[in-house]
């Protein structure tokens, strides 16, 4: 059997790769990987712009829906062989921590991750230490995608707050963006959502396929102004930064309404230069949010079981494995949406 393995560290040093076939160590179950999302982190794995803990060689992928093929010592009788799962990135956590035992083990410190310290799902089988059934009326495909959701989940609502009457500007027409804005639209809020030039088709679909209330090309108009005519002069209650670039930055903390909320999902990954002191003068609540924790997953299978969130629509693409390199260069270029992969095909 084949993976998508990064070898090395730097830029590129990604190719297929034969693999050894692993046995689940304890507490972890053996997934049948049926699909895979390519995240955008994947693209910063490529080029080794990403500041997280990596150990190469490595099977990349983090993002996955499978079937429970086998078990290792000390797993639960909750899983069984046979059932349909989507799983957490994390591997390992250390569980002592003050972040573990309240529950936001995305915070431990010796958190270890799948795709980039333990091999991930760009393979046929990957072994998953944190598995949730998916419903029966999900399919794999829509399954693969729930890590992504569950991390709208966590800073959209957990951090953030969304909730009913909110007006909420997404930044970023991305797959983070759009299903931000599922998320905001699922807990009541009415969703604008910003893009440029580029993201024309982006912002178009939104409001065809997804009922998205209003998009605004910020470089066709003045969007802070934009925003104020849709709040009566007040600005955004709350804007989620998806985009990670200073401009963007820089429209949130300017759109939003004196005592909102803004919420920073978009990676820069680097220094940037923005007017912070917006931040003291407009009195914002700014929250981050990276990853998600149990709560969210939790919330995300509930969202998508009574289908109040469809995360099908969003997927634009289904790739073979052998043809991640296709895949990675389609995210690049911002072609399509969501992509999988279906290693098993
Ligand atoms: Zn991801
Ligand atoms: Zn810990």
């Amino acid at each position: 059997m084949q993976g998508v393995v990064k070898f090395d560290r730097g830029s590129g040093f990604v190719e297929l790769r034969d693999l050894e076939d692993r046995a689940p160590g304890p507490g972890q179950v053996k997934v049948e990987v049926r699909a895979a999302g390519i995240c955008g982190s994947d693209l910063h794995i490529y080029h080794d712009t990403i500041n997280y803990n990596i150990r190469t060689p490595v099977v990349m992928g983090h993002e996955f829906s499978g079937v429970v093929v086998d078990k290792g010592d000390e797993v639960g009788d909750d899983v069984v062989v046979g059932d349909r799962v989507t799983g957490e990135p994390s591997i390992y956590i250390c569980g002592r921590c003050d972040y573990c035992l309240s529950g936001h083990y995305n915070m431990c410190p010796t958190r270890q991750v799948m795709g980039y310290y333990h091999d991930g799902c760009f393979a046929p089988y990957v072994n998953a230490t944190f598995v949730h059934k998916l419903p029966e009326t999900v399919s794999f495909e829509a399954g693969a995608v729930t890590e992504l959701l569950a991390c709208c989940v966590h800073s959209v609502i957990e951090q953030c707050g969304v909730t009913a009457g909110d007006v909420v500007a997404v930044v970023g027409p991305g797959p983070v963006g759009m299903f931000s804005a599922l998320v905001a639209m699922a807990e009541g809020g009415t969703v604008v959502l910003c893009g440029t030039e580029r993201d024309k088709e982006r912002l178009a679909f939104a409001e065809r396929e997804l009922g998205v209330a209003h998009t605004i090309d910020v470089q066709a108009v003045d969007a802070v102004q934009r925003l104020q005519e849709l709040t009566g002069g007040y600005g955004a209650d709350v804007v989620i930064e998806c985009a990670g670039a200073p401009a963007a930055i820089d429209l949130a903390l300017e759109g939003v309404r004196k005592r909102g909320r803004v919420s920073i999902m978009g990676l820069p990954g680097k220094r940037v230069e923005v007017d912070l002191e917006k931040i003291a003068f407009k009195e914002l609540v700014v929250s981050g949010g990276i990853g998600q924790r149990r709560t969210a997953w939790e919330r995300s299978l509930k969202l998508m079981e009574t289908g109040a969130i469809d995360n099908s629509k969003l997927i634009s693409h289904e790739l073979k494995l052998g043809e991640w390199k296709r895949g990675f260069e389609m995210m690049e270029k911002q072609e399509g949406l969501k992509l999988l992969l279906l290693p098993n095909q």
